[in-house]
């Protein structure tokens, strides 16, 4: 037998622990979902074996007959899913489908304007360390000071100084919609193009709970394994059909090769998912759920920034508990559940110490809790974090091991991937 557990014992065990982790563990992780055994055994398939460098119909290798079907419903079912006429499966993430926008509609040089890191943006948005901020003049705008919302303000006035070749919205712990006309006039008043990155909400887009980006965006990206709950990557979408054949000229041969068959197969079948109406009602739990981690944490005396939140996201400032970002997230795993430091606007610690912790309602949605049990959540998380913030030590608690035990029989009462082990 040339099974996994027989050739590799030492990586399957791996996996095993892996699995045993999700299974028993609160992911709080906002970015994170749990897949269907569908999609896994789409993404496990012998489609990871083949070569189809090219487009459905045109490829550079031959016996792609196949692949091309994968391929071909995945696009079908992305324009279907998100209106619009144009997609481009292959980008491998998220990073590389931002990457493909800018090498597709700007050159070397020009100037870029989306949302800062430290405001709730992405790396790719233009940040320092990352190409976005290496190769573009990249202006950032922010969330004022305030009351943690969007500032269009600046954004209009940065837009109108920097005269920006392309403008992004989007983020990755920003708990508010996006106001997409707003973002729309401010890009025809200096003639720029509107790139929407919808990676975090693209499954509330989907399920219609967020405005969608079209009609207003020129081109709108996204991650598939986010609240979309696909596979593991990327994907661009444009209603205009020029934009359409620069971007599949820069995904392929611009910066990609061979396109992961066995992942676009998996994305068509995430995307058939979230067609079904069950994922309308998926969406809008998702949504409930987030409201209802904020509005109990809000009761133990956190401060949620923005006041709440009108997605998946929960941005908890930890401040008002003389807490870090850091040993928050250390002390939360320890009771089992997952989530990650991040930084709050304006926050006085450094990026790897942070006054925040990120949550979200996506995977734990998908495994079946609702209001009830994200209430428990946030008791259980305060439990923890109030302690820590008494004593102000990095040591295990037995509160934490209490309320480890507390995740264990919940997570047991929602069980995922049984037949696994
Ligand atoms: N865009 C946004 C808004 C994101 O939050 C992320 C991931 O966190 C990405 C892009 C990048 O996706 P990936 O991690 O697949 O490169």
């Amino acid at each position: 037998t040339d099974d996994l557990a027989t050739t590799d014992p030492e990586l399957a065990a791996a996996i095993k622990g892996e699995l045993g982790r999700q299974q028993h563990e609160i992911e709080l992780i906002a970015s994170e979902n749990i897949v269907s055994r569908a999609v896994m055994e789409a993404q496990g398939s012998v489609m990871t074996n083949k070569y189809a460098e090219g487009y459905p119909g045109r490829r550079y290798y031959g016996g792609c007959h196949f692949v091309d079907i994968a391929e071909k419903l995945a696009i079908e079912r992305a324009c279907k899913l998100f209106d619009c006429e144009f997609a481009n499966v292959q980008p491998n993430s998220g990073s590389q489908a931002n990457q493909a926008v800018m090498l597709a509609l700007a050159k070397p040089g020009d100037t870029i304007l989306g949302m800062s890191l430290d405001a709730g943006g992405h790396l790719t948005h233009g940040a320092a360390p990352n190409l976005s901020g290496k190769w573009f003049n990249a202006i950032q705008y922010g969330v004022r000071k305030e009351d943690g919302l969007l500032d269009y303000d600046q954004v209009e006035q940065l837009a109108q100084e920097h005269k920006p070749t392309i403008i992004i919205a989007g983020g990755s712990a920003y708990s508010r919609q996006f106001d997409f006309a707003r973002f729309r006039e401010i890009a025809d008043s200096v003639g720029a193009l509107l790139m929407v990155d919808m990676a975090h909400f693209a499954g509330l887009v989907a399920g219609g709970q967020h405005p969608s980006p079209f009609p207003y965006a020129d081109v709108a990206t996204t991650t598939t394994h986010k609240t979309l709950r696909g596979p593991r990557g990327g994907m661009i979408l444009t209603n205009n059909g020029d934009i359409a054949k620069k971007l599949n000229s820069a995904v392929f041969p611009g910066l990609q090769g061979g396109p992961l068959m066995h992942v676009i197969a998996g994305k068509a079948v995430a995307f058939g998912e979230a067609l079904r109406p069950e994922f309308k009602i998926y969406a809008k739990n998702v949504v409930e759920n987030a409201i209802a981690l904020a509005e109990t944490l809000k009761g133990h005396g956190y401060d949620i920034v923005s006041g709440g939140t009108e997605n998946h996201i929960v941005l908890v400032d930890l401040r008002p508990k003389n807490l870090t970002g850091k040993v928050s997230e250390k002390a939360l795993e320890r009771a089992g559940i997952t989530c990650n430091k991040n930084g709050v606007p304006f926050d006085p610690q450094k990026p790897f110490v942070t006054s925040g912790v990120r949550l979200g309602s996506p995977a734990c949605t998908t495994r079946g809790f609702g209001v009830a049990e994200f209430q428990e959540v946030g008791h259980l998380i305060s439990e923890v974090l109030d302690v820590l913030s008494q004593n102000q030590t990095d040591e295990d608690s037995l509160v934490e091991k209490a309320v480890h035990e507390k995740v264990v029989a919940l997570t047991d009462r929602f069980p995922i991937y049984p037949d696994l082990g």
